[in-house]
């Protein structure tokens, strides 16, 4: 037999845990019913589409045996079990999936909040929170050889073949000695165990069985009791979706929410559907509070757990809930559904499609709700998800834009707050036609931008773009209620009376020889050199023209796999009314060496203004030494 040490991030963690981080001790029971139900669902699962696995949904069942003499728990199950491999890896490697960052240290810190098991995966071994020895005897379904693992904690393991006479698992438990702060034989009586398992593992599907003693009357008799040793399924098994919604607290909606979608935190909202009629199902689904560590990722995989009846018949039905929310997580029980429908049935199923389409209506429903109702919750919300909300408006050819754009917020000119889109348009002023906006690194760099000074200095209001999808889900919506964007950064910004518009570009056309000589000092970088009369203080500032703006050309270049880098077609707008510009005219009849320097001085200027970097920052510098040694 060889023994095999755990990896130095699982000593740790079960260091800990043997050393009771979790005040909450009881919830190792949980962990090991959920396990076991798990494994039972495996099977199960494979049980449908696979002929040869006899056993039926009657037939599974998880078993609790306290033992009072031995002082062990033993929690079996006939799931699908697990091979010698799986068993290595299973329960040799802990939290192995999650990151193995303790933000705090748990030994100081609110030992409430922090819900290592529930955050890491690491159920298993929770159980040495309440044990000194756990011995798993296990055999995988269709396999011949049964093996055993045994650990005294934080050592080390063996693992070694032995009998076992059908598949699943069996976990004993020898638990520690009392001590004055925990009484472990508790978890040996029998009101206790079935009391746990009433609170924590109540809906779980399959039977949770223990022999009971029950005092009963004796055959016969009317007054004389004897002790009898019965078998009693401890859970009801009614899921709690099938519950009345009435009887089931929040509490118990949120532990149902931790425990099966291994979220540490409560749900933000929980959401509840039931359908009758054309459709019969019933949905609960749940907005977490915060996104799941691979969210932003490729590795997400979004979908809910589709029942037939109360039975698992997929863990991640990914047709039931569109991209833009593919946060949500949730149940749909629907009894439309044939337990035997396979996934590529399904795709094609006609009620899936109608009970994906409401509960879409449904969350898009609940959402508008919580932002007019509760406008605090509903911005926590949005900081988690609604980069996906503006990923949604943008996807499929804007096709989702009029059900998610009311559900959008974005920081404005006006208030440092988020506004929504008819928050903006209902303070729009009489004159304006237009919804205005900048995009940027941050909140502050917009709003230092020239033109972004100028439109407000106009009176009107400017929404602020931060998030690289921004831009895009604008531009895709066009207009909303009828109002066009407009990027205050872009040639389209005509503000001004018309007689201020007929001069300017008198203006523009007597410059034209002066622009092109400086078009033609800085480069082909640049598109075009124009007047302005929108920029204030400000001497010059880089605007676009056609559709691509400054950020979007940041924006895609930085995607992955761009390796044509595309272009905003640059234009430096100089300020007529700035002494620059008159600078320019004069040097342009006297200097064109210095004109030429100058202009290009401009344009680095330009861009440092709109967050961009320079082309070729040495000869800038060069540039600028140069005019400053002319000073002196
Ligand atoms: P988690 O359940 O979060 O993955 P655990 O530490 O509780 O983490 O369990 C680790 C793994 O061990 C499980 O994912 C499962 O593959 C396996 N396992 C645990 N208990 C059982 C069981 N009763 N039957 C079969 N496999 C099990």
């Amino acid at each position: 037999m060889v023994k095999k040490q755990f990896q130095t991030e699982s000593k740790k963690l079960l260091d800990m845990m043997v050393h009771s981080i979790y005040t909450n001790k009881e919830i190792f029971l949980r962990e090991l019913i959920s396990n076991a139900s798990d494994a039972i669902d495996k099977l199960y699962f494979r049980s449908l589409t696979d002929d040869s696995i006899t056993l039926t949904h009657d037939d599974y069942e998880i078993r609790i045996t306290p033992d009072k003499e031995a002082g062990t728990l033993t929690i079996s199950d006939n799931g699908c079990g697990m091979t010698e491999e799986e068993l290595e890896s299973n329960l040799g490697t802990i939290a192995k999936s999650g990151s193995f960052d303790f933000k705090n240290d748990p030994e100081k810190g609110d030992q409430e909040q922090i819900d290592i098991i529930g955050q890491f995966g690491v159920g298993f071994y929770s159980a040495f929170m309440v044990a000194d020895d756990i011995t798993v005897e296990t055999r995988a379904y269709g396999a011949d050889q049964g093996y055993r693992w045994e650990s005294s904690g934080a050592d080390c393991y063996t693992i070694e073949p032995c009998e076992k006479e059908s598949a699943g698992t069996v976990i004993t438990l020898h638990l520690k000695d009392d001590t004055e702060e925990e009484k472990y034989s508790d978890y040996l009586d029998t009101y206790r165990l079935r009391s746990l398992v009433k609170k924590y593992s109540d809906y779980i599907r399959y039977p949770i069985k223990m022999m009971v003693e029950h005092q009963k009357l004796k055959e016969g008799s009317k007054d004389e009791y004897e002790t009898v040793t019965e078998d009693e399924t401890l859970n009801s098994m009614v899921p709690l979706w099938k519950k009345n919604p009435s009887e089931v607290g929040e509490v118990e909606y949120a532990m149902f929410y931790r425990e099966k979608f291994g979220d540490y935190e409560e749900p933000l909202q929980v959401i509840r559907q039931k359908a009758e009629g054309t459709s019969n199902y019933v949905a609960l689904l749940f907005i977490p509070s915060h996104p799941p560590m691979d969210y932003y990722s490729r590795e997400y995989e979004k979908g809910l757990q589709l029942y037939s009846s109360g039975v698992l018949i997929m863990d991640k039905c990914k047709d039931l809930i569109p991209d833009h929310f593919s946060f949500v997580k949730g149940i749909v029980d629907s009894s439309d559904l044939s337990l035997n429908i396979s996934r590529e049935m399904l795709q094609q199923d006609h009620q899936l499609k109608i009970i994906a389409k409401a509960l879409e209506k449904k969350i898009a429903g609940e959402l508008s709700k919580m932002l007019r109702s509760d406008r605090e919750k509903y911005e926590r919300f949005f900081q988690s998800f609604g980069s996906q909300l503006k990923w949604g408006v943008y996807s499929d050819y804007g096709m989702h834009k009029d059900l998610l754009e009311d559900l959008l917020l974005f920081h404005s000119s006006h208030e440092n707050k988020y506004v929504t889109l008819e928050e903006y348009t209902s303070r729009m002023k009489e004159d304006q036609k237009k919804i205005y906006y900048a995009s940027g690194d941050t909140l502050e760099k917009i709003a230092l931008l020239p033109q972004v000074e100028s439109v407000i200095s106009h009176g009107y209001e400017v929404l602020y773009l931060t998030e690289d999808v921004d831009e895009f889900a604008l531009q895709m919506m066009g207009t909303y209620d009828d109002k066009e964007f407009s990027n205050v950064c872009t040639d389209k910004l005509d503000l001004g009376s018309e007689e201020e518009k007929e001069a300017l570009k008198t203006e523009n056309e007597n410059a034209k020889d002066l622009f092109t000589f400086m078009k033609e000092s800085i480069g082909p970088a640049l598109h075009d050199v124009r007047f302005s009369n929108t920029l204030q203080n400000h001497a010059a500032c880089l605007s676009s023209e056609g559709a691509l703006s400054v950020n979007m050309e940041k924006v895609l270049n930085q995607m992955p796999g761009m390796d044509m880098p595309v272009k905003a077609e640059l234009v430096l707008e100089i300020n007529k009314d700035h002494p620059i510009a008159e600078k320019l005219k004069t040097l342009f009849e006297t200097d064109k060496d210095k004109l030429a320097k100058f202009s290009k001085l401009l344009y680095a200027n330009a861009r440092l203004v709109s967050g961009m970097p320079l082309d070729n920052p040495a000869e800038v510098s060069d540039l600028v030494c140069d005019l400053m040694l002319e000073e002196a």
